[in-house]
């Protein structure tokens, strides 16, 4: 197979959800069809249930022996497909936030009696800001849940993105029938079962009588309301999906693994292949020949015996080889690496090529932070991959006088991983790690401690948000940063950060000095 379409047969996207509609079901249900797993409950969800430190700490025990579930690819009628795995705790959006960089499309699961809930509304924000094209599944249609045309309409409006239903819900709940796919022409008759695949009977007109022996009653109303849908919503658009102005909808249920293969077989179809990525420098496209890739995460053996990292790398441009040497743009490092590995379900293997969309882990002895670019030789920068304005905040103290290296050691490689961030007052000298999740400074001690033997100890901080600061006006900026000195820092690539102690007298900072910009994620 060529270059080229070894990149169109490939679909690399994360699938976001507030936590219970059902990403981890719907994520397990993908890989049984892919053939990647054969029984259900193969997927380990990585949700935290108790919000607890020790919970958190299990789940990436767990998954630092198994980094395989962080990307899950499988084979599927010709394409290859990546799902990139996103945590679904609110406290650790941000690296949902940094996966979705990685992701050409998303898949949104929705719970039908829920509608959209907050975290949904949160992780779309970061699809709209990047213009990724979504497909929406509208999840768990066996049971009782909202009127279809109201959560289409609800979706519209909370998500603010156009929609476009491409299957149809037969009633719902302990009625549910199944759902007529108007993508393809045909029907899905809903028998509840987790493990088989239900077979679809074509139909592509509706007024046939034969309706009514599938479905019954529900067939009138299935033709008015298909007819209605039809009025509503035009054909999709393909173009309006891939610039993220449409979300085609589908309906079914993860549990039931119904209405699964419809959406899959759709997004095969119509979700993009990798697409171009902006460096500061230029838009480097898929099928230059050169390998260009960044990373978006990096995963922490948590085993306090084999210190090592794993560097996730999306390959944006060219072929990546094992044992070649790629420059490290940052530090302009040449580097090699003996033993990349890709991510097949349950496994990982080393491989000898990736292509564009890929994911590839790299084993990483300190050289990586996010948003690391890798390239042949062109000092090109990837862009899109912020950090985000965080919340809140602690001074971070030593508490242990004999262990100080291993404590700077430490906060220093944990921020390269993107766990937090950490700003030092210019007023006081003192260090202050800022977090959108108070579950990360729990996170933070722990890992110091059982990694880096290095204790801490947090002092309180009132300091409502972190902004970046900047101006073209050189004197408002001196100005500023004099009134203000208690409340400047320098984030970790001495940029100036403003660090306002309430949000009243951040808005009087705005109005005061209207010559300087603002900037709530760190890039800009
Ligand atoms: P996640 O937090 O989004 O990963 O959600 P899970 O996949 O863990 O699902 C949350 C709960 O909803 C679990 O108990 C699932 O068994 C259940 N669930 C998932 N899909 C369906 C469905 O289609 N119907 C019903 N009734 N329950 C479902």
């Amino acid at each position: 197979m060529g270059f080229k379409e070894e990149i169109k047969r490939r679909r690399t996207f994360g699938i976001i959800s507030h936590p219970d509609a059902g990403k981890t079901t719907l994520t397990e249900k993908l890989l049984l069809f892919g053939g990647a797993i054969h029984v259900a409950g193969a997927v380990k969800s990585n949700k935290i249930k108790k919000t607890a430190t020790s919970d958190f700490m299990e789940i990436e025990r767990q998954r630092g022996i198994s980094v395989a579930t962080s990307v899950m690819g499988f084979e599927y009628k010709g394409h290859k497909i990546n799902i990139l795995d996103t945590p679904g705790h609110q406290d650790f959006a941000e690296d949902t936030f940094r996966t979705l960089t990685a992701c050409d499309s998303v898949i949104i699961v929705i719970d039908v009696a829920k509608g959209v809930e907050a975290q949904t509304r949160k992780l779309m924000q970061v699809c709209r800001m990047r213009k990724t094209p979504v497909i929406v599944f509208i999840n768990k249609m066996d049971r009782s849940g909202k009127d279809a045309f109201d959560l289409l309409d609800e979706i519209e409006t909370e998500l603010q993105i156009s929609v476009n239903p491409l299957s149809w819900p037969i009633n719902m709940g302990p009625d549910f029938k199944g759902v007529y796919n108007i993508y393809q022409k045909n029907l899905s008759l809903f028998t509840p079962a987790t493990q088989t695949i239900q077979e679809t009977i074509e139909f592509d007109d509706l007024s046939n009588p034969k309706l009514e022996e599938y479905i019954g009653d529900d067939a009138e109303i299935l033709r008015e309301e298909i007819e209605l849908v039809s009025g509503v919503y035009p054909e999709l658009d393909l173009q309006e999906y891939l610039d993220a102005k449409i979300a085609p909808v589908f309906f079914g249920s993860a549990l039931n693994n119904f209405g699964v293969r419809e959406l899959l077989d759709a997004f095969i179809q119509i979700a993009p292949s990798p697409r171009p990525c902006q460096t500061v420098e230029r838009v480097i496209e898929p099928t230059e020949e050169k390998f260009s890739g960044f990373i978006f995460k990096i995963h922490a053996n948590m085993d306090p015996n084999h210190r090592d990292r794993i560097a996730f790398v999306k390959i944006v441009s060219g072929v990546f080889r094992r044992n070649t040497a790629y420059l490290h743009v940052r530090n302009g490092k040449k580097l090699k690496f003996s033993s990349p590995t890709a991510f097949m379900a349950e496994k990982k293997s080393i491989i000898e090529e990736a292509y564009p969309g890929d994911i590839v882990g790299l084993h990483d002895t300190g050289n990586f932070k996010i948003g690391d670019t890798l390239t042949e030789g062109e000092k090109i920068n990837f862009k899109g991959i912020p950090s985000f304005s965080p919340e809140l905040f602690k001074y971070i103290e030593n508490a242990d006088p004999m262990k100080s290296k291993q404590l700077a050691k430490g906060v220093d490689q944990l921020m390269d991983e993107g766990v937090a961030q950490l700003f030092t007052s210019q007023f006081n000298g003192r260090k202050v790690i800022g977090t959108v999740g108070a579950l990360q400074f729990e996170v933070i001690e722990y890992r110091l401690l059982h990694e880096y033997s290095a204790s801490c100890r947090w002092e309180h901080i009132n300091l409502h948000k972190a902004c970046w600061i900047k101006s073209n006006d050189e004197e408002q900026l001196t100005e500023f940063k004099k009134a203000k000195f208690q409340f400047i820092a320098k984030d970790k690539h001495g940029r100036d950060v403003f660090l306002a102690d309430s949000s009243y007298m951040l808005q009087m900072a705005q109005n005061n000095y209207p010559k300087l910009e603002f900037h709530f994620t760190s890039e800009f």
